[in-house]
């Protein structure tokens, strides 16, 4: 896999001058606009407005997509097509990314030159979805229906529920499959390699929801759609409980300096992923809830400490030489080996530059008191 690596090295040298220079000059005018919302947020600091912003915009929102999604699935519209994802991601942009400028939680978090990569991931990772992941989950899950009865779902689900709590208990129920999902990507190093993509970012906000390897959303779309096509809810709540998902997840990265209170315990938020997203593996190693955050509760991997704020320094950090480019995140599952060896190879010359800076002060120290 030294090669790969190789490889890897050559290819973004050569692209990733052409990333950053689109990055930066395709997105210009949108930083242009965004910045013109600075003064503003300086001038609503520590006032009752931003106060009431920060309360009211989580729960605010998650009655809109209720009201916005079942008004949708009534008049025949659901997102299928590739063109409507992207509209549904251009209109959560479109609100988010101005909030965030408004009352940002780290002002560090704003600078957006270093990661272009999740545009491509975003792009890449759309058109993969659509085309490749689709069909070969569509084929998963009609093989599992054809082995369970489909008959079986039709009869345990509560129909007669409210369609409110019904959208609660798909989310639940489907986030449970989700949360052993996450903690097995955690906890076992061939699983990790994967994952490590979404963690590599060195800063959440809105959009990098979605920064994740194709390869690890192809096999999580096929575990997390197996629990749908079993459970057989109401096509209606399916398609609002997907929609509630799309807003708990922008929400679950933004950069927005939100006060939650009670949701910090119910739904994978905003404070609690920040903790996800630590450099240390034993803080990193909690919080795995997709949507909710209750199964962490339960199953004991919950983690958000009373009066303590996250730290703004995420990212992977035993791994310095992890890449950051497109075609670096794309093989970094491949060159997991070579990175470590880098890594291990690092810390030993480490090691040694102490060891000797050590032995210096000791003789320096001998030779002054001899
Ligand atoms: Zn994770
Ligand atoms: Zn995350």
């Amino acid at each position: 896999m030294k090669y790969l690596r190789q490889l890897e090295l050559f290819l973004t040298r050569f692209f990733r001058p052409v990333e950053m220079a689109a990055h930066r000059y395709l997105l210009a005018p949108i930083r242009f606009l965004l910045k013109q919302i600075d003064p503003l947020a300086a001038k609503i600091e520590g006032t009752l407005f931003k106060k009431i912003l920060q309360l009211t915009i989580y729960p605010l929102f998650l009655v809109l997509t209720f009201v916005i999604g079942f008004k949708l699935v009534e008049n025949g519209i659901t997102f299928k097509t590739f063109t409507d994802t992207i509209i549904v991601f251009l209109v959560f942009g479109a609100v988010f990314a101005p909030l965030e400028r408004l009352i940002p939680w780290s002002k560090r978090w704003q600078d957006d030159t270093e990661l272009p990569s999740d545009w491509f991931l975003f792009f890449g990772g759309k058109v993969w979805g659509d085309y490749i992941n689709k069909p070969l989950r569509i084929a998963a899950t009609a093989w599992v229906v054809q082995e369970i009865s489909p008959e079986f779902g039709k009869q345990i689900w509560p129909i007669q529920l409210h369609p409110v709590l019904q959208v609660l208990l798909l989310l639940s129920v489907s986030d449970f499959f989700r949360y052993w999902y996450h903690r097995w990507m955690h906890t076992n190093e061939l699983m990790w390699r994967w994952h490590a993509v979404h963690h590599s970012s060195e800063r959440l906000y809105w959009f990098n929801g979605t920064r994740s390897h194709p390869l690890e959303g192809l096999v999580s779309s096929i575990i997390w759609a197996i629990p749908f096509a079993l459970i057989k809810a109401p096509v209606e709540i399916v398609f609002v409980t997907n929609l509630l998902g799309r807003t708990i997840g922008r929400f679950q990265h933004t950069n927005m300096d939100l006060i939650l209170g009670p949701f910090d315990y119910i739904f994978s938020s905003p404070k609690n992923h920040r903790y996800h997203h630590s450099k240390s593996h034993v803080i990193g190693h909690t919080n795995y809830g997709g949507d909710v955050i209750f199964w962490d509760i339960l199953f004991g991997t919950f983690y958000l400490p009373k009066g303590e704020e996250p730290s703004d320094d995420i990212g992977i950090e035993e791994m310095p030489n992890y890449p950051k480019s497109f075609f670096g995140l794309m093989m970094a599952p491949f060159t997991y080996g070579t990175l470590k060896k880098e890594m291990e190879e690092l810390n030993q010359s480490k090691k040694l530059t102490t060891l000797e800076n050590q032995t210096e002060n000791h003789n320096a120290y001998r030779s002054t008191n001899s």
